[in-house]
C-alpha cells in the first residue's frame, strides 16, 4: 500500500491556487474527497460531495472532473469494462488491479523502475512516455 495522504481544504485551495484555477468549493469538495486515497467513479463521488453541498449536480462534478483532470490535479483511469474512475495519486506511471466480479481498484507501482517501465514489442517510431497496464482479476473477497 502507498502512503495514506489526507487533504484539508487548505490543501485543495492550494492545489487550485498552483494549477492556475480558481478555487471553487465543489472543487475543493473533490479534491478533498479524493485525497485520502483510493478510486471512486463519477457518481461515488457525487454522492460525497452532495453531503456537503446538496445543491452540486451531476453536470457539475462532469465539469469540475474534466478541468481537476486536464490540470493534473487528479487522474483519471478508464480501464476496460469499468466505469473512468479518478484518484489523486498524479503523475508516478503506477498500474491497476482491476476485479472482474465487484470492480475493486488496486494500486500497483511501476512494473519495473521509472516510467514508461514497460518496453512494448514495437515501438513504430512512437517517443513512448507512460504505460498505463489494468491487471484483470478476482479480488481476496470475490475468490472466498
Ligand atoms: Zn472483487
Ligand atoms: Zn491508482
Amino acid at each position: 500500500m502507498g502512503v495514506m495522504e489526507t487533504l484539508t481544504a487548505q490543501d485543495a485551495a492550494e492545489r487550485l491556487k498552483h494549477a492556475g484555477l480558481r478555487s471553487t468549493a465543489p472543487r475543493r469538495a473533490v479534491i478533498e474527497a479524493l485525497g485520502a486515497g483510493g478510486h471512486f467513479d463519477t457518481a461515488e463521488l457525487f454522492e460525497i460531495v452532495q453531503r456537503q453541498l446538496p445543491d452540486t449536480t451531476l453536470q457539475t462534478m462532469y465539469v469540475v472532473l474534466s478541468a481537476l483532470t486536464e490540470a493534473v490535479i487528479v487522474r483519471k483511469i478508464e480501464p476496460a469494462g469499468a466505469a473512468a474512475h479518478y484518484e489523486i495519486r498524479v503523475g508516478d506511471n503506477h498500474h491497476h488491479l482491476l476485479c472482474t466480479s465487484c470492480g475493486h481498484i488496486e494500486d500497483v507501482a511501476c512494473a519495473v523502475g521509472a516510467a514508461p517501465c514497460l518496453t512494448p514489442s514495437e515501438h513504430h517510431d512512437f517517443d513512448i512516455h507512460a504505460a498505463e497496464v489494468t491487471f484483470l482479476g478476482l479480488c481476496p473477497n470475490c475468490r472466498g
